[in-house]
């Protein structure tokens, strides 16, 4: 047995991103004894979706007690939601305190994966080498590839422009025309914070968003000096804060209990909006939840500026200096931004990463993914995904999901530790099985007969984003492994 749990601790594990997810993971699996970790991230820095997306106004919607790693609580967050440079500098800190920076490798994109079934270990390739390793942990997150709108003539924009996950500060904005192309959650971050300084802000909205308001305010000195000494007291509002999620969850499965919720964003359009057809371009038409519920308190305050032209209608063709929506309407402008989200339901890494018959997972999945636990994946020894397929959530802090889903991770090694094997994956029955559960739950849900389309949805109409749970149903399903779902190379069943 020691032999056993000695060899363990030799494996190599390659973690693929250096967000809260892999420093999560890294964190678990050093604290399991495991020391042989590399961490690969394409970025200069890290944090992983905090460190790509740095426009004006970045800021979490989620209160940055809940939102915070749940051994590493932080009694200096300075607003209840805290912005994106805090929330990458506590997350460098913690990196740094925990001891895993120095196995970050920075400036390397992995372009490929493939696993050897005679070695039984992963090559992993970057454009400078190839790593050679016994576990790949794919921590690099959901919304971290963006989509450029396809839109006729962008190419051909005169001007700068960039989408809102790759910021250019050394654009001043000072003054200018500026078009934002989307009303998602980031557009409706950025149209506030830079409102004030441009001379004119177009904003092409395909579709309307429905927005909540936010509890947002600084949290004073003395109630940090009161987290620090009395760390309790934090806990107790993280606990608090997680069960009101837990709570505000609920109507997004049960019709019957929506109604408050849409009242209360009815409430806030019509006290933030009084004039009645700007209110009415800015009202959807598809239920309340369908589409990612949006937190903010002065994106309706900035689209009623004079300097802000709402444009309700997409965008059909872009010229050198210009936008033509479509109603006809030509829009000069000197600054485009797109706000057009990200790849989720194609991850730009599937077609690339090879399994154990030769097949990627973007053949396996064919345009819907599709994993154990949304961490585990069959004919995929030894590959781990975290923040996978079906974990996404549209009411809470995906950090809690990201370490359920590490305490699997160490499960699965511990199975291949006491089955004296080198891989495992699950089972394809079990995988039926949690994917047939994970459907299930979504089929009565406004996600799916919301009368939206949304990124959630993948190209076969599936919900492939989202937990269609709670956050304590993810955390009792995934943290525990059932041995009987998982093969190992051990097994004659194979
Ligand atoms: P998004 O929600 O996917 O929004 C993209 C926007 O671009 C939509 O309004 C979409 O319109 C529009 N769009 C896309 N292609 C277009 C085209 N060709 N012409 C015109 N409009 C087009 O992306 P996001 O705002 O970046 O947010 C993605 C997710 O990231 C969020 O839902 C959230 O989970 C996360 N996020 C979180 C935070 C936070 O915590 N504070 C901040 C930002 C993002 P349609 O609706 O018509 O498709």
């Amino acid at each position: 047995m020691y032999a056993q749990q000695a060899e363990a601790r030799k494996r190599t594990i390659l973690i693929i991103g250096s967000g809260f997810s892999g420093i999560a993971m890294a964190i678990a699996l050093r604290r399991h004894g495991i020391s042989d970790i590399i961490i690969l991230e394409r970025a200069k820095a890290l944090g992983g979706t905090w460190q790509a997306n740095s426009y004006p106004g970045c800021a979490c919607d989620v209160e940055s007690a809940l939102y915070s790693l749940s051994f590493a609580p932080n009694p200096d967050w300075t607003n209840t939601f805290a912005r994106q440079p805090e929330i990458q500098a506590y997350l460098a800190r913690v990196a740094n305190e925990l001891g895993i920076t120095p196995l970050i490798h920075f400036g390397e994109e992995v372009t490929g994966a493939r696993w050897d079934e005679a070695s039984q270990q992963w090559s992993v390739t970057t454009a400078s080498r190839t790593w050679t390793v016994d576990v790949l942990v794919m921590a690099n997150g959901p919304l971290s590839d963006p989509i450029p709108p396809n839109i006729p003539g962008l190419d051909m924009f005169c001007g700068p422009a960039f989408h809102t996950a790759r910021w250019d500060p050394s654009v001043p904005l000072e003054g200018k025309r500026v078009a934002v192309i989307g009303t998602g959650a980031s557009a409706i971050q950025v149209i506030p914070a830079i409102q004030p300084i441009v001379q004119q802000l177009i904003v092409a909205q395909r579709t309307p968003a429905w927005v909540m308001p936010r509890a947002t305010w600084t949290i004073p000195k003395w109630r940090r000096t009161l987290y620090r000494r009395a760390p309790m007291l934090q806990r107790l509002l993280r606990g608090c804060l997680y069960f009101y999620h837990e709570f505000v969850f609920l109507p997004f499965r049960h019709p019957m209990l929506r109604r408050p919720g849409v009242a209360l964003v009815g409430l806030h359009l019509k006290r933030q909006v009084r004039d009645r057809t700007l209110r009415a371009a800015l009202t959807p038409t598809y239920a309340v939840g369908c589409k990612r519920l949006l937190v903010s308190n002065d994106y309706y305050p900035a689209i009623t500026q004079p300097n802000v032209t709402l444009v309700p209608h997409a965008v059909m063709r872009v010229e050198p200096d210009a936008i033509i929506t479509a109603d006809g309407a030509r829009h000069p402008v000197d600054v485009l931004i797109l706000a057009s989200g990200f790849r989720v339901t194609d991850p730009i890494l599937a077609p690339v990463i090879i399994g154990r018959d030769g097949r990627s997972l973007a053949d396996v999945w064919q345009g819907s993914p599709k994993a154990y636990m949304g961490t585990t994946v069959a004919g995929f020894p030894n590959l781990f995904m975290l923040l996978g397929p079906n974990t996404g959530l549209g009411h809470s802090s995906l950090v809690m999901i990201a370490e359920a889903q590490s305490k699997h991770v160490l499960g699965v090694l511990d199975l291949i530790t006491q089955r004296g094997a080198r891989s495992a994956e699950p089972r394809s029955g079990a995988q039926d099985r949690f994917v047939r559960m994970v459907d299930e739950g979504h089929s009565r849900s406004v996600w799916i007969r919301g009368g939206c389309k949304s990124w959630y949805l993948d190209k076969t109409g599936r919900n492939s984003a989202l937990w269609p749970f709670g956050v304590g149903r993810f955390r009792r399903t995934v943290e525990r492994v059932r041995e009987e779902d998982y093969l190992t190379v051990a097994d004659q069943a194979r």
